[in-house]
């Protein structure tokens, strides 16, 4: 199954973006709105590719039934579901909601790590690892700050669009 969607992944035109990540119209914000508009903490993650302090966020310990939206734009990333105590002392999944994140290559440590983000707005959300559990052996690190959590039986908040 996970061979078969290496594979699947391997033919999809070159592009970082992972499949179906095409569905999600981009929102491209100056950085300065966004700046204006989050909290310094939440800037710093999404928009300076910064890391939170682990076990600082209150979404690690999150156990309800529900969706984690990108704290910039509101699309949702996650489902409660696909998630995992890590003991890393950051949120972790082991799928984001398909399409919803894009990944690209960070040369920052000396080796090379796959950050991913928002498929939509662009925010920087976490680092995926290959030491996760089943079915996808993928490990999401993400942290908690870029994400709000919505817990079933209440709304989704509507995309957000750019902050004036
Ligand atoms: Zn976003």
């Amino acid at each position: 199954m996970v061979a078969l969607a290496a594979t699947l992944l391997g033919c999809s035109r070159g592009s970082t973006d992972e499949a179906g990540a095409a569905d999600v119209a981009k929102l491209d914000c100056p950085h300065e709105a966004w700046r204006k508009a989050l909290q310094p903490a939440q800037y710093e993650v999404l928009f300076e590719e910064g890391t939170e302090r682990p076990f600082s966020s209150p979404l690690e310990k999150e156990k309800r039934t529900g969706t984690f939206v990108c704290a910039a734009c509101a699309l949702p990333l996650f489902e409660s579901k696909t998630k995992f105590d890590s003991g890393t002392g950051w949120p972790s999944f082991w799928a984001p909601i398909a399409g919803h994140v894009g990944t690209s290559t960070d040369y920052k440590l000396i080796l090379p790590r796959t950050e991913y983000h928002c498929a939509r707005c662009g925010g920087h959300q976490g680092h995926v690892f290959d030491d996760g559990p089943k079915p996808t052996g993928k490990r999401y690190c993400n942290n908690g700050v870029a994400l709000a959590f919505v817990a079933d039986g209440e709304p989704l908040p509507e995309l957000r669009s750019c902050p004036a």
